[in-house]
């Protein structure tokens, strides 16, 4: 993944998630996966026991997508509540699959646990599992970061030195959190640069907007804003859900063509296994595979 990133030029990957039942599936082997391929991303990330996932479909996703496909894979992995003799389990699971790229998260604790107490034979924090993957070695790992500063954190430039730790740690790659206001993005990338010696590359996550009711969901679960005016919009749009996905798809390109200008090495798109919004973008942009 870092590689990628350092050969130069814009890098795009696509962040997909394990089908929920054979027909999501279905349509993300048949469909998704071969016109998202058609992009020409870099590699493709999957997520890891999010929004109610299992961990095993995660597996079997990567799986399938390294033996059907030539796409380079990397798996998110989480550490919370895990032990590390379970994360030693699924690194090896994906050692046999050939799979070296991790994107390393701590994960969220269980909603339904306000007691929530992280094992005492795990690792608490997304950096302890980064030192961890690195000691073990051979893996390239990417962590997360967050321009509008982690919910759980008061104070975002704390949270913004926390990633670097993650850094320090062996990552040697940022992908960030959703956002709609890119000057989010350009002061958390100069605080990691300029204050924190962050030299990796720093690589916005782009979630094209679907419809009003479903970013502000989003929006609100993970701590980002939507602009006032982005919101005001996507209001003014009522039911058609078709001109909230297109004016998603403005918005999503003027973003990328101001972060460009600005000077990112890639983006990530959160495609939530479509292909439609992400196409339409790299198609504005000029980077969709020829
Ligand atoms: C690109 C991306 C991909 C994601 N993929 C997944 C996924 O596949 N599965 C999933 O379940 N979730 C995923 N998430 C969500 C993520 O798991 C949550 O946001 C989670 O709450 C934090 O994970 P983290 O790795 O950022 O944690 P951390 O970096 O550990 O940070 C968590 C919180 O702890 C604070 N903190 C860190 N270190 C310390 C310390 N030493 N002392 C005190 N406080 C500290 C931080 O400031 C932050 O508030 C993803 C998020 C992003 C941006």
């Amino acid at each position: 993944m870092s590689d990628a990133h350092r050969r130069g030029g814009i890098t795009i990957s696509f962040e997909l998630f394990p089908p929920k039942d054979s027909d999501g599936e279905a349509k993300l082997f048949g469909q998704g996966l071969p016109a998202l391929i058609k992009l020409g991303p870099a590699f493709v990330t999957c997520t890891y026991g999010a929004g109610g996932a299992t961990k095993a479909k995660t597996l079997e996703t990567i799986t399938r997508i390294k033996r059907e496909t030539d796409l380079e894979v990397a798996s998110h992995l989480t550490c919370v509540g895990a032990t590390t003799e379970e994360i030693d389990t699924f690194l090896d699971h994906i050692d046999e699959q050939g799979i070296t790229n991790v994107v390393a998260l701590r994960g969220d604790p269980p909603k339904d646990d306000p007691g929530f107490v992280p094992s005492p034979a795990g690792l608490r924090y997304a950096a302890d599992l980064v030192a961890y993957l690195s000691r073990r070695g051979g893996l390239d790992v990417a962590v997360a970061g967050y321009p509008e500063g982690h919910p759980e954190c008061l104070d975002k430039c704390e949270d913004w030195r926390r990633c670097a730790e993650k850094v320090e740690a062996g990552a040697g790659l940022v992908i960030t959190q959703l956002f709609y206001d890119n000057r989010d993005f350009f002061e958390f990338d100069q605080y990691l640069k300029n204050k924190m010696g962050v030299q990796v590359p720093v690589v916005p996550g782009i979630l094209p907007i679907l419809s009003g009711p479903q970013i502000r969901r989003f929006c609100s679960l993970c701590g980002a804003k939507v602009p006032a005016e982005v919101g005001r919009k996507l209001d003014s749009f009522g039911d058609d859900h078709t001109a909230s996905r297109e004016y998603g798809v403005e918005v999503a390109t003027k973003m990328c063509q101001e972060l460009i200008a600005y000077g990112v090495p890639g983006f990530h798109f959160y495609t939530l296994n479509r292909v439609h919004s992400t196409r339409e973008v790299l198609q504005n942009l000029g980077l969709a595979a020829k």
